[in-house]
């Protein structure tokens, strides 16, 4: 029997997640009908190309999802916001990748290697919402850790890609690094100071208590997905890399899990890839893990200074594993068992 084939709409497909979503339906042959890219004015009318043949871009409005199954959002959380209730009402199934409805108790928010499960509660609003990018590689690493030892605490630190903040980030690295190369002054428009041979550490803006958003969306959201009451903390760092997020994990759990148990759990772990041979001075790198799917998970330790402590240091494609092949990860199993 033919495979039912499923008509899907890209909202955000001229950006840097849309652009990748496009090339996840395609790797993972997604049983694509009819596809839709749908964008804002300035890009109505463009030619993007899927399976070789060219689709024009449209515009994101309400009447846009008539007949479309699958809506992937990638437009930004205003656009979220806006466009998921309409896209829901025609009978899409909203798969959301900002912020805006992470945290609604009626929206599943899901890593599929973690909380597959949770794809069912999809009834309740017609959205499913992606999580954060530094939020799914961490949580990708932790579970088997956590299923084994019951994590209580974890203490994370990041290092992000530039592309996490979209096109106009990664131009601004490129355009930047190349007038300090020149001996010429670098111009910040896209953050609030030069990124080029620099670390900010902020990323997004300061909340009351003095983090950040994307601090506590990984605060938040880890607990949401794990089903929790973990208690987190986090440092999130935007350095000057285009593509891969890293992430230095320290965790402490209710059984030790000493470095030898920790190989076993994370060896064959979905999602995960055990890069882990300091000997020969390999460990995850975001040069080795950008354009890739899984999360590469090394460097793993005992801390010394707790009684049962680990540090792992994880490293992912956040455009990949952090926002589109999440998504059509997703759109897989809610294709496959919900909506067949
Ligand atoms: P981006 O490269 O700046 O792309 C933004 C996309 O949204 C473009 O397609 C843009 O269309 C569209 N858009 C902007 N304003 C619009 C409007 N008024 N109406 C319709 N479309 C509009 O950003 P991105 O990195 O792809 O991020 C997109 C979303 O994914 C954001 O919500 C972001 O938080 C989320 N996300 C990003 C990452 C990441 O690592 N980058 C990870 C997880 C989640 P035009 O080309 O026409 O402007």
């Amino acid at each position: 029997m033919a495979k039912k084939l499923w008509n899907v709409a890209i909202a955000g497909a001229t950006g840097a997640v849309g652009n990748q979503m496009i090339q996840c339906l395609e790797e993972r042959n997604f049983p694509v009908g009819k596809i839709k890219f749908l964008a804002s004015e300035r890009s109505v009318g463009k030619i993007l190309e899927f399976r070789g043949k060219p689709v024009v871009v449209e515009l994101l409005d309400h009447n846009a999802f008539e007949g479309i199954d699958i809506a992937l959002f990638s437009a930004g959380g205003s656009r979220s916001e806006e466009f998921c209730p309409s896209a829901a009402k025609a009978g899409a199934v909203c798969i959301d990748n900002s912020s805006a409805w992470r945290m609604d108790p009626d929206v599943p928010l899901v890593v599929p290697e973690v909380n597959a499960h949770a794809i069912a509660l999809y009834t309740k609003k017609g959205i499913i919402a992606n999580p954060n990018c530094s939020t799914i590689q961490m949580v990708v690493a932790l579970k088997p850790l956590h299923d084994y030892g019951k994590i209580r605490r974890i203490v994370v630190s990041t290092y992000q890609a530039v592309s996490g903040t979209g096109k106009k980030a990664i131009d601004e690295l490129r355009i930047q690094t190349g007038e300090l190369l020149n001996g010429r002054p670098a111009e910040a428009k896209v953050y609030p100071h030069r990124i080029a041979f620099n670390c900010l550490p902020q990323i997004d803006s300061f909340e009351a208590n003095g983090y950040t958003k994307e601090e506590m969306k990984m605060i938040n959201e880890t607990r949401k997905i794990m089903e929790s009451d973990v208690k987190v903390t986090a440092t999130t760092v935007r350095v000057p890399v285009f593509y891969g997020h890293s992430e230095s994990v320290n965790i402490e759990t209710e059984k030790k899990i000493n470095v030898t148990k920790a190989f076993e759990l994370l060896k064959n772990a979905p999602g995960c890839k055990l890069v882990d041979d300091v000997a020969h001075k390999v460990y995850p790198m975001p040069i080795d893990a950008a354009g890739q799917d899984l999360t590469y998970v090394g460097r793993i330790r005992e801390d010394e200074s707790v009684e049962n402590g680990l540090n792992i240091w994880v490293v992912a494609d956040n455009i990949r594993k952090g926002a589109a092949t999440n998504a059509v990860q997703i759109a897989e199993i809610l294709t496959e068992k919900y909506l067949g």
